[in-house]
């Protein structure tokens, strides 16, 4: 699943992409993709035939003035009164190709065999194109993630967005915050406390693990059991994790693709994410892996405490 490297990283290579493009068409493949306004999606999804043919309709001819992200959330500004929001939950994909590139063989998995291929593909559901014959696929094999249109009136009453805690990137995220967090959640193990997106935006499996072997903390402990210089240390490590992992363009684990169809890179530098019953690549130690609360946690034995 992406987390805020991916999602930072399609935002920074769509943006100059997608900038001052013109809409000039949008296909749905699939209708139940996308929805119209604030609300949930519903899960019965009755009148998503006319929801996908109104998105279309009211998308051609639009400008996009930007491309910016909340959390994972995805933000297409339009100009006039629109944005649309983009979430890849599990596997959702955006790829940019121009008019010249149309036919660019891409492997949609990360894995040895994946045969590559053309778009649109089988997990393809909505395209636009756009005036200048380039084209944005939306792609989504598990099918649970979704585009939205919204009015900019209607953007603050989105709720995924009035959730999302704290941005870690930002130079206002400072350690204060963190601490305050923590001491609101004295008995969440720390692994659960880091992917709870109303603590912190954008940290998921893989960088929850990550930015725990830097912090030298096991993923099991309490949070009230963290304390002083081991606090430091965590603050520390999300700041520099995920800035490193954006500097790689992210984790290519499963199905995430950059929209120029390449692949993340920070997969290869990962310590213990996925590396269960491997060689610590510091100190040899086998690494673990623990399963709490329906997750799993890995970790060095040695150095996390
Ligand atoms: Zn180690």
């Amino acid at each position: 699943m992406p987390e805020l490297p991916e999602v930072e990283t399609v935002v920074r290579e769509l943006r100059p992409r997608l900038k001052n493009r013109k809409i000039k068409s949008v296909r749905v493949l699939l209708p139940k993709m996308v929805a119209m306004g604030p609300g949930t999606l519903s899960n019965l999804r009755k009148n998503a035939h006319d929801v996908a043919l109104s998105f279309a309709y009211t998308l051609r001819g639009k400008k996009i003035t930007d491309v910016k992200r909340r959390a994972k959330m995805i933000i297409i500004d339009l100009a006039g009164k629109f944005a649309i929001l983009v979430h890849l939950k599990m596997t959702g994909q955006l790829i940019f190709l121009d008019k010249k590139h149309l036919d660019k063989q891409i492997r949609l998995l990360n894995v040895e065999d994946a045969p590559p291929q053309r778009l649109p593909a089988k997990s393809t559901h909505v395209i636009f194109e756009f005036t200048d014959g380039a084209k944005l696929f939306y792609n989504d094999y598990r099918q649970f993630g979704y585009l939205k249109l919204v009015t900019d009136k209607e953007l603050p009453q989105v709720r995924e967005l009035q959730e999302y805690g704290p941005e870690p990137l930002d130079n206002r995220y400072a350690i204060a915050q963190l601490l305050s967090s923590l001491n609101k959640r004295p008995n969440a193990k720390i692994k659960q406390f880091l992917m709870d997106p109303k603590n912190i935006a954008g940290i998921g499996n893989i960088y929850s693990d990550e930015i725990l072997y830097y912090a030298k903390i096991r993923p099991i402990r309490r949070v009230r059991s963290v304390k002083g210089e081991e606090r430091r240390r965590l603050f520390m490590a999300i700041k520099k994790i995920l800035k490193d992992a954006t500097a790689h363009y992210g984790s290519s684990v499963g199905d995430f693709v950059r929209p120029s169809g390449d692949w993340g890179t920070y997969g290869l530098l990962h310590k213990v994410y996925g590396r269960a019953g491997e060689k610590c690549k510091k100190c040899g130690s086998i690494i673990k892996s623990i399963k709490f609360n329906g997750r799993t946690g890995s970790f060095c034995p040695k150095e996390q405490r």
